[in-house]
Order: structure tokens, then sequence, then C-alpha cells
């Protein structure tokens, strides 16, 4: 954490609404580890937080979709747990990691977005890349059905809307690439099975990482800038 700390530095810049401290990219392998329920905003925030890290997001969910999408032999196997709202086997995701993590980008470490969600997959990653610090974006379930069940997002450029809370201007996304996209699994029956797992199999995570001393929770229920702001703050510890 104190070679991180070195390597941050307090140059403020300006991000529209809110101010954040950006980061001098480390020039040492160094992971972060954001972690939390589905919906929680982890995907987000990881978004918001390429600059002020320099480290490229990996959202072990996305990679999914991607290989499911390209019919690949990982998509094949990964597509019914994802369907049903389980989590994908420990080995299938650790091979597609291990494989993430030798590409040029990586070399200074990333930022892990839905990865580790069981202890296994923690230890693996030991192995892999050290971690300094991981973030806990702590949401209740009852908001996360409604988060999950109204959300959707631009197929051009990625950003994530929702139907209450922050609908789509009338004339579609500002990249002007508009198409809405829904995520297969973000519905009310899935929605159930993906918060049990995250509660049996990835939540004891994070008593594991606590007693490492690199735990850091943050409120997830409030506004996406503060949260942001919270993040970064606790990057610096
Ligand atoms: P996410 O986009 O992170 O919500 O992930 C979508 C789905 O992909 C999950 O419900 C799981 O089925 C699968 N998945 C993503 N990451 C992992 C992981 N680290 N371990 C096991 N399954 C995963």
């Amino acid at each position: 954490m104190a070679a991180l700390r070195s390597a941050m530095v307090g140059q403020t810049v300006k991000d529209d609404s809110i101010s954040i401290t950006r980061c001098l990219q480390p020039t040492y392998m160094s992971s972060i580890v954001l972690f939390g329920p589905p919906g929680a905003g982890k995907g987000t925030q990881a978004e918001r937080m390429i600059d002020a890290t320099g480290l490229p997001q990996v959202s072990t969910g996305d990679m999914l979709r991607a290989a499911v999408k390209a019919g690949t032999p990982t998509g094949l196997e990964a597509k019914g747990f994802m369907e049903a709202g389980q989590l994908v086997p420990d080995s299938v995701i650790i091979d597609l990691i291990k494989d993430r993590i030798l590409e040029s980008d990586a070399k200074n470490g990333v930022m892990f977005d839905g990865f580790p969600r069981t202890i296994p997959q923690a230890e693996a990653l030991e192995q892999i890349t050290a971690v300094t610090h991981v973030i806990a974006i702590e949401v209740p379930d009852e908001r996360i059905v409604e988060r999950i069940c109204g959300r959707y997002s631009c197929a051009g450029c990625g950003s994530v809307y929702h139907d209450t809370f922050n609908p789509v201007p009338a004339d579609g996304c500002a990249c002007g690439h508009w198409e809405e996209k829904r995520r297969a699994d973000d519905n009310e029956e899935t929605v159930s099975s993906r918060l049990s797992a995250y509660h049996q199999q990835t939540s004891p995570l994070a008593d594991w990482y606590r007693s490492k001393g690199i735990f850091h929770a943050v409120n997830g229920d409030r506004a996406i800038d503060e949260i942001t702001v919270d993040i970064l703050n606790a990057l610096k510890v």
C-alpha cells in the first residue's frame, strides 16, 4: 500500500461536476478490486476510475458476455450459469484472468470489476498480481432489485441508464449512436439468484480481505459523484 501511496500524486483535475485526484500510473504491478453485489455500480465507478488510477478496467462479466456473443468454448460453458444467475466455475474464470493479465495494458496492474467472487478465485489472484486495495461498494438488497430491473445501456458507447433514476434523453444518447441494450440476466427472477450467489459465495471474501488490512467499504446508496469521491479517498489510504 505504501508503494501505491507513493505513486499517487495530489494533482487535481476537473471532471464535469466533481474534482478528482489524479494518481500517476504506478510503475510496478499492483491491482485494485472493486467489490460488491450485482448492480452496486462497480462498472460505473470502474470506468470513472480509469483516468485516476491509470489502470484498465477488467470486468469478468463483460469478458464472459463477449465470449457468449462470440460463441467461444468459454462462452458456451458460461452461458447456462449466467442465464441462471449462478457463478461460472472458478477454473473458467481463473483461466480468463490469467490470460487477460498477460496483455500489455495490464503490465502495471488492473482494476478488477466483478472478480474475485469466491475464496478460491481470490487465492488464485494472489498468485497472479498483488492487490493493494479492495473497495466494497455497499448497497442494500432491496435497492439492488430496483436498480437492476430498470437498467439498460447504449450499445453504441456503453453509457448506463435507468428507467426511473436516469432515463436516456429524448433525443438519445449523447454519443450519437443510440441503441438500447438490456442484459439478458437483468430481470427479477435472475436477480434473486445473483443476490443469493453473492451472499453465499462472494460476501465471505469481505472478511478474508478485511483480515489482510486492504478492505475499504463505501456507501453505494448515494449519488454517483459522492461515491467516486469516497473511492478516490479510500485509494489514498
Ligand atoms: P456481472 O456482469 O459481473 O454481474 O456478471 C454477470 C454474470 O457473469 C454473473 O452473474 C456470473 O454468472 C458471471 N460472472 C462474472 N464474473 C464472475 C466471477 N468472477 N466468477 C463467477 N462468475 C462470474
